[in-house]
């Protein structure tokens, strides 16, 4: 993204942005930049997970694959469910969990549980000193330990400890509007995305399992069905939809409410964007003092910039800005999340989405703030942008003007840049703080930043790396946890 100069002395109310392709010089060959693309655009480059549920915990593992074969720590998958100590002695591995005692030995397919033995299907690895135990081995393996029944579902690698299954129903409430409402028989905290015609619902840390039929069907033009599917650790209520709809939780995650993100729009809730593109006149404030019917769900909302036909900048032939900015904010979710912040992210695939769009699912997730993500090779480092608004633009009654939705907010939009700035700093990433006349920054009535990312240096293809990405995603992650008190108290 760039913003002219001009925009921030004339106050005008669109920010420009002028792609300009990099022809300087091919930093990698045109296959490589394809591969990295096609890299970023399915997803991080995806590494395995394990997820685990058991009534103590559910939490998840990373796996590794050795002679193309699934391999889990067996200390780590045992920490956070007992009392656990292992020690390597030459090519054995000993194990104790609890008061049972084990012993495995390096390149044997066999070990001995409590003096009996346990098949592992595959050979018994250890790197430095760790305990590597094929995945294969876990339905046969993990009861001699646990003295109960495991459930592994070895495609999308979830392993179910004892009778821990979350089950869910869902039906169609009402018609006008549809109201599609999902009922979990324990509280839920998906990640949840956005795009035209879907709503998807991942569940990483809860043991969600299918439903009897993986394909559920409503009967409604609206909301005509939804579909489970499991896969890397995870599982995934897909909704279809014929307009955009949203997510809103109750009875502590128990439920879930799918329906169209305009439902306010009759009290002039600014979950509706202005049906006039640009939307000059029109009010679309929240009126002050009424309940509030949404439930706080989500407590920031990262925007992935650009997207569908807008392509953002051309950072190569190949490398664009949209994908940059898909893979930023996943990464953004991942360090929001693993901080106890819960996350929605807009556009988590390749999808157009308008400004005005964005503003709307921004204020109509009721978020205390909103991140959007852009990807740069100017500069070095980032930049951190607050709303500059239109002069002049006075507040009328109980509406907020759209151009001017930022107002309340923006001490609080500047205060959490000039947080991030500073854990930037605290990380060495050259970093400054600017005011722009930015769209949607200006619609959104919570807390609101863009995040620029540029290269540290002149090597662009550092923009890809997910280390590169981590470092920033997890200052700014940082200093939002840190604001996470003053951003919660905003009305
Ligand atoms: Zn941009």
């Amino acid at each position: 993204m760039r913003w002219t100069s001009e925009c921030k002395t004339t106050g005008v109310a669109a920010g420009r942005r002028r792609a300009r392709p990099l022809w300087r010089r091919p930093v990698l060959s045109a296959s490589a930049l394809a591969l990295l693309s096609a890299l970023l655009l399915s997803g991080t480059p995806a590494e395995k997970r394990l997820s685990v549920y058991s009534v103590a915990a559910n939490y998840s593992l990373p796996l590794v694959t050795r002679e193309g074969r699934d391999y889990v720590g067996l200390l780590e998958l045992l920490e956070p469910l007992g009392t656990v100590n292992a020690r390597a002695n030459g090519q054995r591995w000993r194990l104790r969990y609890n008061k049972v005692d084990a012993e495995f030995q390096a390149g044997k397919n066999r070990a001995r549980v409590q003096g009996r033995d346990a098949d592992l299907s595959a050979k018994f690895l250890m790197e430095n000193g760790r305990g590597l135990v094929p995945l294969a081995a876990m339905s046969a393996l993990l009861p001699r330990f646990l003295g109960g029944p495991v459930t592994f579902h070895q495609d999308s690698d979830r392993l179910f400890i004892g009778s821990v299954a979350t089950h869910f129903t869902a039906s169609l409430a009402g018609d006008n509007p549809p109201r599609l409402v999902f009922n979990f028989t324990s509280p839920v905290s998906p990640s949840v995305s956005t795009e035209p015609g879907a709503l998807r619902m991942t569940f990483t840390h809860e043991p969600v399992v299918a439903p009897a039929s993986p394909t559920l069907t409503f009967g409604s033009k609206v909301i005509p069905a939804a579909t489970y599917s499991e896969s890397n650790g995870a599982a995934v209520v897909t909704v279809s939809s014929s307009i955009p709809v949203m997510a809103s939780f109750s009875s502590d995650g128990r439920i879930v409410t799918i329906a169209p993100g305009s439902t306010g729009a009759q009290n002039g809730n600014p979950g509706t964007p202005p049906s006039q593109p640009g939307g000059t006149a029109e009010t679309s404030g929240a009126p002050k003092g009424d309940a509030q019917q949404v439930f706080r769900r989500y407590f920031a909302v990262v925007d992935a910039s650009h997207g569908g036909d807008d392509r953002g900048e051309a950072l190569g032939s190949t490398l664009l800005e949209k994908d940059l900015t898909v893979a930023l904010a996943r990464s953004l979710r991942q360090e929001l999340e693993s901080r106890g912040i819960t996350t929605l992210v807009l556009r988590d695939s390749d999808s157009s989405l308008t400004l005005d769009q964005r503003a709307g699912f921004a204020n109509g997730s009721h978020a205390a703030i909103y991140i959007a993500v852009h990807a740069s090779s100017s500069g070095h480092g980032v930049r951190v942008y607050t709303s500059l608004l239109p002069f002049g633009d006075d507040d009328r009654g109980p509406f907020v003007a759209w151009t001017n939705a930022q107002h309340a907010s923006l001490p609080l939009s500047q205060a959490t840049a000039a947080g991030i700035a500073t854990e930037l700093q605290r990380r060495q990433i050259p970093v400054r703080t600017l005011t722009a006349p930015l769209r949607p920054l200006n619609n959104v009535t919570a807390a609101a930043l863009a995040v620029e990312v540029a290269p540290q240096g002149s090597d662009l293809m550092q923009l890809t790396a997910p280390d590169y990405q981590q470092l920033v995603t997890s200052a700014v992650a940082t200093a939002i946890a840190a604001a996470r008190d003053k951003l919660g108290a905003a009305p």
